[in-house]
């Protein structure tokens, strides 16, 4: 098992409160996020299905935490609209020893990663665009920066950063409530960069990116992303959620989904 007690070290301002209080994700008499669920939040990925028959992101392995329900789902959620930003240093820590945990656990790609070769200088986290412009998800920020801290710790690359490179299209709507289909339509083609795509280019051609969500449902937004990434001629070569809403192997336009 992957050892977390560094990570809680290193995520230091996470500043536990003495005080009791009711815990975000299951409402029992503790702290802000029980032991129980806080365990949930730093448990070791399972991958994630995101891959279609006709596009080129299937060899793009992606991993999620939690499966999106019951107390995951309401820390998210608090994290997300509440704007608790004392969650944040929790979203954080789960980043972090998410990609230790892929590391540790031997679920990353070694041949991609190069794990036990040369480690690599730079790599990039980019996190998924938010729908809501005045209001980006603090939950998919906090869990980026963990993870780049992640890769450095893991020995993946020696400097990693968080690059919020990507923007949705004008006219972009949010993902809740559609089904499969819709998901993609809603979603293909209507991210783009951030300011000039020749300065983007420049930046990130020929790095290695790790890509970023807070919850996936069809990984629709996921797909995009390597996309637009791959445009740039960037690799990208993982991606990570932090929960997965996906209920069962979808059917076209019939599922609901949550976000
Ligand atoms: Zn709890």
């Amino acid at each position: 098992m992957v050892d977390f007690s560094g990570i809680w070290d290193a995520a230091g301002e996470l500043g536990k409160v003495l005080l009791p209080t009711e815990c975000v994700g299951c409402g029992a008499w503790d702290e802000e996020i029980c032991d129980t669920c806080l365990a949930q939040m730093l448990g070791c990925p399972f991958p994630l299905q995101i891959s279609e028959d006709d596009d080129n992101v299937t060899d793009v392995p992606v991993f999620a935490i939690a499966k999106y329900d019951g107390p995951m789902r309401r820390v998210v959620l608090t994290g997300k609209h509440d704007k608790r930003r004392d969650l944040r240093a929790y979203f954080k820590a789960a980043g972090q020893s998410a990609v230790q945990g892929l590391r540790s656990e031997n679920l990353l790609d070694t041949g991609k990663f190069g794990t036990g070769g040369t480690i690599r200088g730079e790599m990039f986290v980019v996190p998924a665009p938010s729908t809501h412009l005045q209001d980006p998800s603090e939950v998919a920020a906090a869990f980026a920066q963990g993870a780049a801290r992640g890769l450095v710790a893991a020995g993946l690359c020696r400097q990693a950063s968080v690059l919020e490179i990507l923007e949705l299209a004008t006219g972009s709507t949010t993902q809740a409530g559609l089904g499969w289909e819709a998901r993609n339509l809603n979603r293909h083609g209507k991210m783009q960069v951030r300011g000039s795509t020749v300065v983007a280019k420049r930046e990130l051609a020929g790095k290695d990116l790790l890509i970023i969500d807070d919850v996936s449902a069809t990984g629709a937004t996921l797909r995009e992303m390597i996309r637009v990434l791959s445009g740039l001629d960037a690799t990208v070569l993982a991606g990570l959620v932090f929960a997965s809403s996906r209920r069962e192997t979808p059917v076209s336009g019939t599922q609901n989904f949550e976000k």
